[in-house]
C-alpha cells in the first residue's frame, strides 16, 4: 500500500489525524470517499431511529457498562498478543470484539449496541494509534461503522422473528434458539459481506480474506462466545467474566497460526518465503517418491534486468513490480501449484502432478503473461506505467531433472543461466541436461 511517503514525516507537528486537510482519507478514490460516507450516513440515520423508537432503560444502560468494561479488561489483558497480531499480519483481519458486539446484539437496543461499537472501537484506537500510525484513522471509522450495521442487521433478524432479546430467547423455547443462531448467521455473513467494498482499500485479495478456514472458524467462535457471553449476562452476571480467559486463550492460538503464516510466507509478495517454498516442495517429492511414475516440475523465474527499473523508476516502483509478477505468475499456475519469491527479483514455481511437456507450457504462459504486464505506481504527481518487462524460465522436471529437491533447483538454475545467456525472455529447459 502506498503509505511510505506519509509514514516517515510524523513527529513534532500536531499529529495528522487531527489536522483535517490532511487526512489519508482525501487522497483515496472518489468512490471510496463516497463509500465512506455513504456508510456513515446509513448508520447515523439508522441509529437516530432506532433510540427513538426503542430508547434505552437503565437496566440497558447497566448491561451495556459491563459489556464495555468486559471488551476493554479483554482489549487490555490481550493487548501483549494483538500488537504482535497486528506486526505479523496487517489490519484488516477478524477483529474478536464482536464477542461484545454479538453480545451486545442480543442485549441491548441496537442505538446502545453503537455506543458500545463505539466506545471499544475509540478504545482500540486510542491504545494502538501511537504503534500504528499507518493505519488511518478513517479506516477504523469505517470498520467501526460496518460493525454497527452489521449489528444492526443482526438485531433487525432477531426483531423480526419476535425474540427481541436474550431475555426474551429464554423464554421463548425453541424459537428462540432458532432467532438467536439466525442472528449469529446474520452476524457471520453480513460482516463478511461489508467488508468486501472496505477490502479495496488494501492490497488483500477477497479470496485471502476468506480462503482460511481458520478465519471463518475463528469469527464463528466468537459469535458464540459472545451468544454466552449474553447468556450469562441475562442470567447470572457475575459469570460473565468467566468468557475472559478462553477468550485469551483463543487469542493466543490466534496468534500462533498467525506466527506460522508469517514465518512461511513473503511479505512483499505475500508468495511463499524460501522456507515455506522448501517445506512444500518437500513434501511433494516424499508423495512423488511414494507413488510411482509420478513426476512434478519446478520453474525457477528471474526478471530480466530488473536493476534498470530500480535505477529508472526507483525502488518502490520496483516492489510495485514484483508484486503484480507475483500476482500473474499466481493467476497463470492452478490454485495448487506453489509460488514462492527466493529474495530479490527471482521467483520458484512448484507444480505438482504434471509431466515434463505441461511444465515448459506453464512455463511458456507465465513468460508471456509478465511480457504482457502493464504496471501501474504513483510517483507521488501523477500515475506511471511501466510495461516491457520480461522474465528467463529455466524448468526441471522429476525425476530426470533430479531426485531431491536441490537437486532439481540447481538444474532449474542452470537452465535459468543458459536462458539468460542466450538473449533473455525465453523458457529454458534443464531437465535434458541434469
Ligand atoms: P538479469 O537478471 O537480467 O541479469 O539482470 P538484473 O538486473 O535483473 O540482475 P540482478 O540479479 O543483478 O539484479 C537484481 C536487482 O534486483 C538488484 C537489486 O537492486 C534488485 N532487487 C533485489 N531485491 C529487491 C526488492 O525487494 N525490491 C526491489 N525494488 N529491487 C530489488
Ligand atoms: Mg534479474
Ligand atoms: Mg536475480
Amino acid at each position: 500500500m502506498g503509505n511510505g511517503s506519509a509514514a516517515g514525516q510524523s513527529g513534532r507537528r500536531l499529529p495528522a489525524r487531527f489536522r483535517p486537510r490532511e487526512w489519508a482519507l482525501w487522497r483515496r478514490r472518489r468512490s471510496l470517499i463516497a463509500y465512506c460516507f455513504l456508510v456513515e450516513t446509513i448508520a447515523a440515520a439508522a441509529t437516530v431511529a432506532t433510540s427513538i423508537t426503542t430508547p434505552p432503560s437503565w437496566h440497558d444502560a447497566g448491561l451495556l457498562g459491563l459489556l464495555v468494561a468486559l471488551g476493554i479488561a479483554q482489549a487490555e489483558l490481550g493487548r501483549e498478543v494483538e500488537r504482535m497480531r497486528r506486526r505479523v499480519h496487517g489490519p484488516p483481519y477478524i477483529n474478536m470484539t464482536s464477542v461484545w458486539t454479538f453480545a451486545g446484539v442480543l442485549l441491548l437496543p441496537p442505538a446502545l449496541v453503537a455506543v458500545l461499537v463505539a466506545v471499544l472501537y475509540a478504545h482500540l484506537a486510542a491504545r494502538s494509534w501511537y504503534r500504528l500510525r499507518q493505519v488511518p484513522p478513517f479506516r477504523t471509522i469505517l470498520n467501526a461503522t460496518l460493525v454497527v450495521l452489521t449489528c444492526y442487521s443482526a438485531a433487525f433478524v432477531l426483531a423480526r422473528l419476535g425474540v427481541g432479546d436474550m431475555a426474551t430467547a429464554l423464554t421463548s423455547g425453541g424459537r428462540g434458539v432458532a432467532a438467536v443462531a439466525l442472528a449469529a448467521l446474520t452476524y457471520f455473513v453480513v460482516a463478511a459481506i461489508t467488508i468486501i467494498p472496505a477490502l479495496t482499500i488494501t492490497t488483500r485479495s477477497v479470496k485471502e480474506l476468506f480462503g482460511g478456514l481458520g478465519d471463518n472458524l475463528l469469527e464463528a467462535a466468537t459469535l458464540c462466545l459472545g451468544m454466552l457471553t449474553a447468556l450469562a449476562l441475562a442470567t447470572l452476571p457475575a459469570l460473565a467474566v468467566a468468557i475472559l480467559p478462553p477468550l485469551l486463550v483463543l487469542h493466543r492460538a490466534v496468534l500462533i497460526k498467525q506466527l506460522e503464516i508469517a514465518a512461511t510466507t513473503d511479505e512483499k509478495t505475500g508468495l511463499f518465503n524460501t522456507t515455506g517454498w522448501h517445506l512444500l516442495a518437500s513434501r511433494e517429492l516424499a508423495r512423488a517418491q511414494r507413488a510411482t511414475r509420478s513426476t512434478f516440475g519446478v520453474l525457477m523465474i528471474d526478471l530480466d534486468h530488473f536493476k534498470l527499473i530500480n535505477d529508472e523508476h526507483g525502488h518502490l516502483a520496483g516492489d510495485e513490480v514484483l508484486r503484480a509478477v507475483a500476482a500473474a505468475i499466481k493467476s497463470a499456475v492452478r490454485d495448487y501449484d506453489s509460488v514462492g519469491r527466493f529474495g530479490g527479483e527471482e521467483f520458484v514455481v512448484l507444480l505438482p502432478d504434471i509431466g515434463p511437456a505441461a511444465v515448459l507450457a506453464v512455463a511458456e504462459r507465465i513468460r508471456s503473461a509478465i511480457e504482457v504486464l502493464k504496471v501501474e505506481y504513483s510517483d507521488g504527481r501523477e500515475v506511471r506505467v511501466i510495461e516491457g518487462l520480461s522474465a528467463s524460465i529455466g524448468v526441471a522436471t522429476y525425476p530426470d531433472g533430479g531426485t531431491a529437491v536441490d537437486r532439481l533447483l540447481q538444474a532449474a538454475d542452470r537452465a535459468l543461466y543458459r536462458a539468460k545467456d542466450a538473449g533473455r525472455n525465453q523458457v529454458v529447459d534443464g531437465t535434458a541436461t541434469a
